[in-house]
């Protein structure tokens, strides 16, 4: 049976979109009307990576809703998935917080005793399922794709694991 964990994983990765819509436009409007800085967001972001990693591309950015949208409708070869890519790499809070990934509270850890190494996790991560040989989320020999740059905290894999071997738990290593 699912951990809880698991089960809180797999209600957020489905309603992740509405949860991106909501906070994006919270802190468009907190710029744009109420007049925040900017650099108080990008602060915000960068320190909310402590904690989570890098959370905020795919739960909080405004612009990364917008993009999201237009690469659905584009498809994976549109223009708007290289300029959304180009769009990450010049932001500051995608590189701070993707650095983090390594060094954050919060991390995709897994439960070894009780992972069956079905790989269903690795087929749901768009990173291990891209580079295959270089990640995997169970394999002993492999990097951990929730640890690397580009992992933005989507939780398919932890949502993906019938065993609820993999959590997004906070730890010390
Ligand atoms: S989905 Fe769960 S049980 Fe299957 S390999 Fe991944 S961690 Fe192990
Ligand atoms: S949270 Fe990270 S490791 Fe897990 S599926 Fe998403 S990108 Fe892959």
């Amino acid at each position: 049976m699912a951990k809880k964990s698991n089960r809180i994983a797999s209600f957020l990765s489905a309603r992740r979109r509405w949860v991106q819509g909501l906070v994006g436009a919270g802190i468009y409007a907190a710029v744009s009307v109420l007049g925040i800085s900017l650099w108080w967001v990008l602060a915000a972001g960068a320190a909310v990576g402590l904690v989570f990693g890098k959370v905020f591309c795919r739960w909080a950015c405004p612009l990364g809703f917008f993009m999201e949208l237009l690469t659905g409708i584009g498809g994976k070869d549109s223009k708007f998935q290289q300029m959304y890519q180009y769009h990450k790499l010049g932001c500051p809070i995608a590189w701070a917080s993707g650095a983090l990934n390594r060094f954050s509270l919060f991390r995709i850890r897994l439960d070894e005793k009780s992972c069956a190494e079905c790989g269903a996790c690795d087929k749901a991560c768009y990173l291990s399922s891209i580079e295959p040989a270089k990640y995997s989320l169970y394999k002993k020999d492999a990097e951990r794709p929730g640890e690397a740059f580009a992992c933005s905290k989507c939780l398919a894999c932890v949502s993906s694991c019938p065993s609820g071997s993999l959590g997004y738990r906070p730890g010390v290593r």
